[in-house]
C-alpha cells in the first residue's frame, strides 16, 4: 500500500469564521480530517498528517515559506509514495512553479490543492479536491508537482488561478491538462513531463529582488527608472499580445539596458493567458529584443517571477540566469517556440 504525506499550510480549506473573516484553524482542521471516513476507505493510501507553524492564508506567502514547504518534502521524500500539499488558492500557482523548480529530479507526485468553501462549510468542494488528489498522489502516475482542483489535474508550473470563486478555480491555458477527475480518474499521459534522470534535491531560493511591470496605454515609463535600472535583478514585462509595448518614447529602452549593463535579468510574458511570445512579430516588440530582454515564450507570469528566484539562487551569474532563462526546465515552457 502506498504513503502520503499531508501538509496543511493554510488556506480556505482548513478555516472557520471569526469575527475578523476567515481564519486558518488548525484545531477545527486536524479534527475534521481525522474524523474523515472517506481517508479511511479502502482503496486510499496509508498517511500521515503535518502541519506548519502558522497556518497562513496563502496571500502571506513568501520565499521563506516555499523553502520550508521544499525542505520538509526532501526530508520525507523517502518516506513517502506522494505529497498532497493544502494551501489557500489566491498564491497556489506561485508556490506549485517555486517548488516545481526547487525540487530537482522530483519523481514522486507533489499535489497542491484546497478549496474555495471551507471544509466546515457543507457545500465545500475541499473534500473532493482532498480525496482526489490522496488518490492521485497515492497512484504515482505523475510524477511532478501539479494543482489538482474542481476535476482538473494541472501541471503546476503551468497553472494559474482563473476564478475567485468558481469551483473551477485552475486553468493551464498553454498546456493540456494532465488528468481530468470525472467518474474515473483520466490521465492524458502524452501531456506528462518525462521525469529527469538527474538525483532529487532540493534548491532553496534566496530572496532575490524581482518585479513584474504590467504595461497599459499611456504608461510613463519615466516613473519606473529607479526601480526598474537600479534595484531589481529579475524583472518579468507583461506586456501586450505577443509581446508588443506601447510606445516607448525612448524611454524604456536606454532603461532596459542599464538594467542589462547592472546585472538584471529582463523577460517579457503575455498579458493574455493564451499566448506565446514572439517579439519579432511586430515593430512594437522588438525594442525589446534591442534592449537585450528575454522570451518568456509560453510561461505564465508566476512561472517567470518563480524560474527567476530560482536561478538566480543557483546560477554563478546573470549570463547563466539568461541561458537557462529560455530553456525548458521542468515542462514550463515549449523551448521549440522561441
Ligand atoms: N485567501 C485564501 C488563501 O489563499 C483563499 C483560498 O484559499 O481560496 O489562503
Amino acid at each position: 500500500m502506498s504513503r502520503v504525506l499531508i501538509l496543511h499550510t493554510g488556506g480556505t480549506i482548513g478555516m472557520t469564521k471569526t469575527e475578523k473573516g476567515y481564519q486558518p484553524d488548525g484545531e477545527y482542521f486536524r479534527r475534521a480530517i481525522f474524523h474523515m471516513d472517506s481517508l479511511k476507505a479502502s482503496g486510499m493510501p496509508e498517511w500521515d498528517f503535518m502541519e506548519t507553524d502558522p497556518l497562513l492564508d496563502s496571500s502571506r506567502m513568501a520565499v521563506s515559506e516555499w523553502n520550508m514547504i521544499g525542505q520538509l518534502i526532501a526530508n520525507h521524500y523517502e518516506a513517502y509514495d506522494g505529497f498532497v500539499i493544502l494551501h489557500g488558492t489566491d498564491t497556489m500557482a506561485y508556490t506549485a512553479s517555486a517548488l516545481s523548480f526547487m525540487l530537482k529530479g522530483l519523481r514522486k507526485p507533489v499535489i497542491l490543492t484546497g478549496s474555495q468553501i471551507p471544509l466546515c462549510e457543507t457545500r465545500s468542494d475541499g473534500r473532493d479536491n482532498l480525496i482526489t488528489s490522496m488518490i492521485i498522489a497515492g497512484e504515482g502516475k505523475v510524477k511532478e508537482v501539479c494543482i489538482y482542483f474542481g476535476g482538473l489535474l494541472l501541471r503546476g508550473n503551468r497553472a494559474t488561478k482563473y476564478s475567485a470563486d468558481g469551483m473551477q478555480a485552475f486553468l493551464s491555458p498553454n498546456w493540456p491538462a494532465l488528468a481530468e477527475a470525472g467518474i474515473s480518474i483520466r490521465y492524458h499521459r502524452s501531456a506528462f513531463r518525462k521525469p529527469s534522470d538527474e538525483p532529487f534535491a532540493c534548491r532553496p531560493f534566496a530572496n532575490v529582488p524581482i518585479g513584474v511591470l504590467k504595461v497599459f496605454p499611456g504608461i510613463q515609463f519615466e516613473l519606473f527608472a529607479n526601480v526598474l535600472s537600479l534595484k531589481l535583478k529579475g524583472i518579468v514585462l507583461e506586456a501586450f499580445g505577443s509581446g508588443n509595448l506601447p510606445d516607448d518614447k525612448n524611454v524604456l529602452l536606454p532603461m532596459l539596458k542599464e538594467a542589462g549593463a547592472n546585472g538584471a535579468v529582463v523577460v517579457v510574458c503575455s498579458q493574455c493567458p493564451q499566448a506565446t511570445v514572439n517579439m519579432n512579430a511586430y515593430e512594437a516588440g522588438l525594442v525589446l529584443r534591442q534592449a537585450g530582454a528575454l522570451s518568456g515564450c509560453d510561461m505564465t507570469s508566476e512561472a517567470a517571477v518563480t524560474k527567476l528566484y530560482y536561478l538566480f539562487s543557483t546560477c554563478r551569474n546573470a549570463e547563466e540566469v539568461k541561458m537557462y532563462m529560455e530553456r525548458d526546465l521542468r515542462g514550463e515552457l515549449r523551448e521549440e517556440m522561441i
